[in-house]
């Protein structure tokens, strides 16, 4: 494997994040953008991502990446060229009882941003999908425009545009550490030689606190897992159904190209956490105690699924920060470093503005979006990023 001995930038992880990276940093004309997979392109949490695509937040900073990630996937082909997978569906978000003053607030925050958002009742959802049973639901929020993507089309179609602009995307090169001296960064190492460059982006996900370690760093990124189950989507269902995250039914769905639908739950025992060191030999078979939970609980939301047979599932790692938002900005005291890892569930469909951020920060040492809150020594500092109307669990 030829890998390029001098970069000007290094990207390290090839998901969602270090591609949209590389894109925007090539097409910002930064130089040689090089970024390094140790496996493929969507090997990582992306490829396994659920997909989701929908602008819903309890926070405007993520809110505000959701938002302005959002035409990159509606007008992907003129944007990024070629097909995402992009499905408009319609998306309805629910939440417990206790934050319905938040929901609404939150609703309002999000019509700020620009975001087509707008509170619905019960009654409406049912009017729109008759098939949900609603009598719990009070009132939700509803975008009619969001839906899911195909996250490997996504993450190799952001690949190959940012190979168009003139990135060099290598695949199966591990990066083995981080070359430091005189407080900068000076390249990174790998087994088929070294590259030297001033900047190394750390995008390495779920595996973001190892990459971290290798200059001295620690992270707190909690790996775990996450379990996706796939169901024939009865006859009688509209083909594509709606979106959907069900707080009160701790699940959501959404309808998956083929006559199928996809869903998941999460929280306590559905999420288990595995070590760093796990990441790669966790094991993948879905658990069926998963996969019953899973369509009770959309059958409790859509009743006709109890004719909807198990066609698969798989489980995919993700990696969580403290207080459940990314990591992102420069090294403490490492010139030249710079951290987007830690998306804590969220990074497929923030991914493009991420990626736009992490290139305007690099590049210009300011950002459009404030990322300040989300800075890596926040949690060192005693101030973990608290939304104003964070919903409660
Ligand atoms: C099952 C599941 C469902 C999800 N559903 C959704 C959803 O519906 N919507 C949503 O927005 N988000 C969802 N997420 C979260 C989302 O997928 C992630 O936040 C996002 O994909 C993270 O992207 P990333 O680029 O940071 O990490 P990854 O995609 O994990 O990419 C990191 C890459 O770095 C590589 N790497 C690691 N170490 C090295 C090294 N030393 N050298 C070289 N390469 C290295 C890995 O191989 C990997 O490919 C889901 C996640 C999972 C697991």
């Amino acid at each position: 494997m030829d890998i390029p001995s001098t970069a000007d930038i290094v990207i390290i992880g090839g998901g969602i994040i270090g591609t949209s990276t590389a894109f925007h940093l090539a097409r910002m004309g930064a130089g040689k953008v090089v970024l390094l997979e140790r496996k493929h392109v969507g090997a990582g949490a992306t490829g396994l991502s659920s997909g989701l695509v929908r602008m819903h937040y309890d926070n405007p900073i993520e809110a505000t990446f959701a938002h302005k990630s959002f035409d990159t996937f509606r007008y992907f082909d003129e944007i990024i060229g070629g097909d995402c997978g992009f499905v408009s569906t319609g998306f309805v978000r629910t939440v417990k009882p206790k934050n319905l003053e938040r929901l609404k607030a939150n609703v309002a925050m999000m019509q700020d941003i620009g975001i087509d958002t707008r509170l619905v009742s019960g009654d409406e959802i049912k009017d729109m999908a008759p098939y949900v049973l609603t009598e719990d639901i009070s009132i939700a929020a509803y975008e009619p425009l969001s839906g899911y993507a195909d996250p490997h089309l996504t993450a190799m179609g952001i690949a190959q545009a940012a190979r168009r602009h003139g990135a060099q995307i290598v695949q199966g090169v591990e990066v083995t550490g981080v070359d430091l001296a005189g407080g900068r960064v000076r390249g990174v190492q790998t087994k088929v030689g070294d590259i030297a460059a001033p900047v190394v982006i750390n995008a390495a996900g779920p595996w973001g606190a190892l990459v971290a370690a290798m200059v001295g760093i620690e992270l707190h990124i909690t790996p775990a897992l996450h379990q996706a189950t796939i169901v024939e989507t009865p006859p009688s269902l509209p083909h594509p159904h709606l979106t959907f995250i069900d707080r009160l039914n701790g699940m959501y769905f959404r309808p998956e190209t083929g006559g199928l639908t996809l869903a998941g739950t999460s929280g306590g025992e559905h999420n288990k956490v595995i070590t760093a060191s796990e990441l790669d030999s966790y094991g993948e078979t879905p658990m069926l105690q998963i996969q019953f939970s899973v369509l009770e609980r959309l059958c409790n939301r859509v009743p006709v699924m109890e004719t909807g047979a198990v066609r698969k599932g798989h489980i995919g790692a993700e990696g969580y920060t403290l207080d459940g938002h990314a990591l992102m900005g420069p090294a403490p005291g490492i010139e030249g470093f710079y951290f987007a890892t830690g998306m804590s569930g969220h990074g497929f469909k923030e991914g493009p503005a991420i990626g736009q951020t992490m290139a305007e920060l690099v590049l210009n040492g300011h950002t459009e979006v404030d990322i300040a809150p989300l800075r890596i020594t926040r949690f060192d500092e005693g101030q973990p990023y608290q939304p104003v109307h964070a919903y409660q669990k």
